[in-house]
């Protein structure tokens, strides 16, 4: 009883916040008929004709436009008439459709499901689901997990952290056709013992990579450039830690310089104003999260200009993750088409959940309003954003959770069109990864996604996909739904 209540009011609060709109019904319907473009098969030269183009540059959108793609890549893009389309070209007439860049997710954890059991620092059920079984479940679902994510429109992904298992996800994805591009963010290289109460070891690995001295900080780095990492995750652990902080400031140059030399960006987990102006000071490329505790100020805005740095949103993790938490999660229509109905089944399938403390409530209440209001200031302050999920958190789903992040930031004042770009070419920057991915462009990977409805007009629209094509190779929507659930 007291739960159900409880269950009702943070739900309430939240929803305050959060507005759980629904996409119109047509856009929900219009994506699932049209089978028109449903090609699964590669072909030479592909020649995608008529849609309006949104190239993920920010540029204003080109109508009928033509993309010319071969193998893999991108050979040409542009208006009817500046692109030749060769006779033997597999033409897809696509008018009346949009086609854009298909969306980078800047923080996901693959070591965590989104299922109720998977957190157990946030929500200890391991009574009901051993942690090593949730591990199991986690990496016998990895092919379901990576569809998800083309399902969304999410074709590329950054892991940012954890043990080896994101490395081995990642290995999956290359050989797997229904699969986003992964990318590794190497870490989290922290200054302090987190301990395995908080991130449970997985497969003997640690999810956090403690380095006590420049030393070991210099060897940590190493190991990730011999485990081809992408990029390098960093961060600030704050609360309880603080005081043992201080140490790893002197250490963090050191880091950046290391993964710079090897061609690999800094990612830097952070919540907090003061650490993270430290961190911008040494270097790092991109905050994580950004700064939920106190509002920017005008030296944090010049710093984030001064020093190139990148915002990640990572708004729908505040409000999803008591929400989960509460057993009450209203989910975007993308996300229940698109989302593993385990995972959803997960969050109402343990009666009796423990209240949720009010002051967890009212922290996820600030800490989404703060960082709308921060992202909406480092935006019109001319900071680039990227669009982060961390998905895998309680209640946050991989791939799909992207629409109710994009929502968020539509709410928060962000324009379309830089929503856009946010989840496109710069979320490519965090990963370094802007000369593959993130914009329509000769020579990028053809990864893209077709929309029946303007993205531009109205962001849930992002929902209305008719096809993704990865790597050259398209998709229907209905190939990549998800498995229904086991009765
Ligand atoms: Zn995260």
């Amino acid at each position: 009883m007291g739960i159900a209540i409880r269950s009702v009011s943070i739900a309430g609060i939240l929803a305050v916040f959060t507005a759980a709109t629904a996409l119109p019904q047509a856009a929900a319907e219009s994506s699932k008929g049209s089978s028109g473009t449903a090609l699964s098969s590669p072909a030479s030269t592909i020649a995608l004709v008529g849609a309006t183009l949104i190239d993920g540059t920010g540029r204003p959108p080109i109508r009928d436009a033509v993309i010319l793609v071969t193998g893999e890549r991108i050979e040409a893009v542009g208006t009817r008439a500046s692109v030749r389309i060769p006779a033997t070209a597999r033409r897809i007439e696509l008018r009346g459709r949009w086609v854009m860049p298909g969306m980078v997710d800047a923080h996901t954890h693959f070591m965590e499901s989104g299922r109720i059991y998977t957190k157990p620092s946030a929500l200890n059920l391991t009574a009901v689901v051993p942690y090593a079984d949730e591990v199991e479940w986690i990496k016998a679902r990895v092919p379901v997990t990576l569809a998800g994510y083309l399902c969304a429109g999410v074709t590329s992904t950054l892991s940012v952290g954890g043990p080896r298992l994101e490395y081995d996800v990642r290995d999956t994805a290359r050989r797997t056709a229904k699969a986003p591009n992964v990318y590794i963010a190497h870490g989290p290289i922290v200054g302090v013992k987190i301990g395995h109460d908080f991130f449970p070891l997985i497969d003997g690995d640690e999810a956090t990579r403690y380095v006590a001295d420049g030393e070991a900080a210099r060897a940590e780095v190493q190991r990730a450039a011999t485990w081809q990492a992408d990029a390098i995750k960093t961060g600030y652990v704050g609360g309880p830690f603080a005081a043992d902080e201080e140490r790893f400031f002197g250490i963090l140059p050191g880091i950046v310089a290391d993964a710079h030399a090897r061609h690999m960006p800094v990612t830097y987990h952070v919540f907090e104003l003061a650490p993270a102006k430290r961190a911008m000071a040494a270097g790092v490329d991109s905050l994580a999260h950004t700064v939920s505790d106190l509002v920017v100020d005008d030296e944090f805005l010049a710093a984030a200009r001064d020093h190139h740095i990148i915002g990640v949103t990572t708004l729908a993790v505040w409000p999803r993750e008591a929400d989960a938490r509460a057993g009450h999660v209203v989910l975007t229509p993308m996300e229940s088409r698109c989302g593993d109905p385990e995972v959803i089944a997960s969050w109402t399938a343990v009666k009796n959940l423990p209240t949720v403390p009010e002051a967890d409530v009212r922290e996820a209440v600030d800490g989404l309003r703060t960082t709308m209001a921060n992202i909406k200031r480092m935006h019109d302050f001319g900071i680039p954003l990227a669009v982060g999920v961390d998905a895998g958190n309680l209640g946050l789903l991989h791939g799909a959770s992207i629409h109710k992040e994009i929502e968020l930031m539509a709410e928060a004042g962000i324009p379309a069109m830089d929503i856009l770009v946010a989840a496109t070419a710069t979320a490519a920057r965090v990963a370094g990864k802007e000369s593959e991915i993130g914009t329509l462009e000769r020579g990028k990977l053809a990864d893209l996604i077709v929309l029946t409805r303007d993205p531009l007009a109205d962001v849930r629209n992002l929902g209305a996909i008719e096809s993704v094509m990865k790597s050259g190779v398209i998709f229907s929507e209905q190939e990549l739904l998800p498995p229904r659930r086991e009765p």
